[in-house]
């Protein structure tokens, strides 16, 4: 299985770009950001409790995440692989990441860091907030607090691959194929 991480800032363009390495891998799809979005609009009792957290651009606990890619996995472990978008967000998430994949005898096989410039992602992000509907794009408050958290919090994250040696940096600024072209290049190291 082709395991891959897509990390990067909110705003980064991982969900634009995980759509493309789907297609070109066939891989399946967990962005922890999109599965809350639908419990939110399915209105479930899962929705109901991480819309607080999300709203206010704080994250959701870990075990609420963690339980909710757990079940994604072991609903397609006959998959090509998987592309992980928007998880894992904290060293704690990636370390219960490495332990539920060798659950079923399976491991991360690289990380792609999409890297761009802060101001470049609240611009993307204003933009995105025209159409996108989501509470957390609409004011420079939230905005801000998503990228301290993601600083503080998730930035940690890249020297735990580094230290396993599955770290690759894109520059994440470019034509969304030029992107492409970098991670999938980086891909074909892996
Ligand atoms: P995203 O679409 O990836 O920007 O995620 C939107 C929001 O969902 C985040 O700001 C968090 O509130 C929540 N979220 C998504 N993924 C995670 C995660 N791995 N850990 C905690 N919260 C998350």
């Amino acid at each position: 299985m082709l395991n891959i991480v897509l990390f990067g800032p909110p705003g980064a363009g991982k969900g634009t770009q995980s759509s493309k390495i789907i297609d070109k891998y066939s891989l399946i799809h967990i962005s922890t950001g999109d599965l809350f979005r639908k419990h939110m609009n399915e209105n479930t009792v899962l929705g109901q409790s991480a819309k607080r957290y999300i709203d206010a651009g704080n994250l959701v606990p870990d075990d609420v995440v963690i339980g909710m890619v757990e079940d994604k996995i072991r609903e397609n472990l006959d998959a090509n692989g998987f592309i992980f978008d928007g998880f894992p967000r904290t060293v704690n998430q990636a370390d219960a990441l490495d332990i539920m994949l060798k659950t079923h005898g399976l491991s991360i096989s690289g990380t792609i860091a999409l890297e761009v410039p802060e101001e470049n992602l609240k611009n993307r992000i204003r933009e995105r907030a025209k159409t996108s509907g989501r509470a957390d794009d609409q004011d420079d408050k939230k905005i801000n607090n998503r990228i301290a958290i993601y600083n503080n919090e998730t930035a940690p994250v890249a020297e735990y691959y580094k230290k396993q040696d599955k770290f690759a940096a894109v520059n994440g600024v470019g034509s969304i194929d030029s992107v492409f072209e970098s991670i999938a290049e980086k891909i074909s190291s892996f």
